[in-house]
């Protein structure tokens, strides 16, 4: 396949402050990358610097081929799309979309042409008369991706679009962006600071932190074998519950400490006897059972339902977090049994973090 965009040995500075360390990123022609990672971690930035909006310090930035390094943006022909929309209020929506074809000395009729298709393609042909503030969040969303668009560029780069609107709109316009995506055969970098937006939209999603690349593949790949406890407490909802551990004489059973209820289980693997980890594992998977029944028991110190699913928190030393699907009966002030299978548990190095 191939590469559309290519990041090596990209760095950045802000003066002292190191926003962009080392960054190796291949992007193949086609694919939608979501930058995922806690504000601050310098996911705006790399977007910025693919548009050039931001100049790197060291390293090589290369689209379709071509160094960009001290290629300005407006020649980049990359499209960034804001959650702001950064619509011109005083112009039509038809005028919106018309406007960067004229400054480029595309005839009106063309333009005209142009903007009417990309129109049919974004279901606005019935608005193309309306002013910006005759339109809904969602409408005005799809003006600037229709801008977008209508450039044919090289790719797209989505700065968190949909933050600006409400929940139900947020999973709509999702669906609607990858499914443009597709149709367009686009490549496509989107910026967002929300795992499930970056899960369910990317092929292929890129955890940031603190200027680093923690991990990156595909979505489920990071879910089911997160490099490292950061990745591991970031991707899922509700997040992984995370066990101190210590690895018995026989080096294949783990006593996990849950504050005064400490629990041995036996794994898999063979680990150094006496090695201090990090046990997780996903309230999702955590079974529940009578008193009594289970790997262990819990007291029951929280219940939260949602109507499709139960969210259950037990007041163990470090909490413990349980999704059960559908209403079950736990109520606060009950003792559980939960059930744990060690092959579900994700073992992480105490000190570094680092997946074992
Ligand atoms: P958010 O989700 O909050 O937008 P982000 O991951 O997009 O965060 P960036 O905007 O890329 O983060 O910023 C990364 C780091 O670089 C932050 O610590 C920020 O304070 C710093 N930074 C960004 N722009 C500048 C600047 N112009 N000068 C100095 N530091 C900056």
């Amino acid at each position: 396949m191939t590469t559309q965009i290519e990041l090596a040995g990209v760095n950045k500075h802000y003066g002292a402050f190191h926003a962009l360390k080392n960054i190796n990123l291949s992007i193949a022609k086609g694919t939608f990358v979501a930058l995922v990672g806690p504000s601050g971690c310098g996911k705006s930035t790399l977007l910025r610097s693919l548009a050039g909006l931001e100049s790197i310090s060291e390293g090589d930035l290369k689209i379709a081929g071509e160094l960009m390094n001290n290629v300005p943006p407006r020649k980049r022909d990359v499209a960034m799309v804001f959650q702001s929309y950064a619509l011109y209020p005083h112009m039509t929506v038809e005028q919106n979309l018309t406007y960067s074809l004229r400054i480029r000395g595309v005839a009106k009729a063309e333009a005209k042409k142009a903007a009417e298709e990309v129109a049919a393609t974004t279901g606005l042909s019935h608005l193309l008369k309306r002013y910006p503030r005759e339109l809904s969040g969602g409408q005005r969303q799809r003006v600037a991706m229709s801008r977008a668009i209508i450039r044919h560029p090289k790719a797209f780069l989505f700065d968190e679009p949909l933050s600006n609107l409400d929940a139900a709109l947020r999973v709509h316009m999702r669906k609607e962006i990858r499914a443009l995506h597709d149709r367009l055969h686009a490549t496509s970098v989107y910026v967002t600071h929300d795992q499930i937006e970056a899960m369910t939209m990317a092929d292929h999603v890129v955890v940031m932190r603190e200027g680093v690349i923690e991990q990156q593949g595909r979505p489920l790949d990071l879910y089911d074998t997160p490099a490292n406890k950061f990745v591991a407490g970031f991707i899922g909802s509700p997040a992984m519950n995370f066990i101190p551990a210590i690895v018995g004489e026989d080096g294949t059973s783990l006593t996990l400490d849950l504050g005064p209820l400490k629990h041995k289980l036996t794994i898999s693997s063979k680990l150094l006897p006496g090695r201090r980890i990090t046990a997780g594992i996903r309230p999702e998977h955590i079974g529940i059972t009578g008193q009594g029944q289970g790997t262990f028991d819990v007291p029951v110190a929280v219940v939260e339902s949602t109507g499709s699913s139960t969210f259950i928190t037990a007041a163990t030393g470090p909490e413990l977090t349980i999704v059960e699907t559908g209403r079950g009966n736990a109520r606060a002030g009950d003792t559980i049994g939960v059930i744990v299978d060690p092959e579900k548990l994700h073992l992480f190095d105490e000190t570094s973090g680092v997946r074992i």
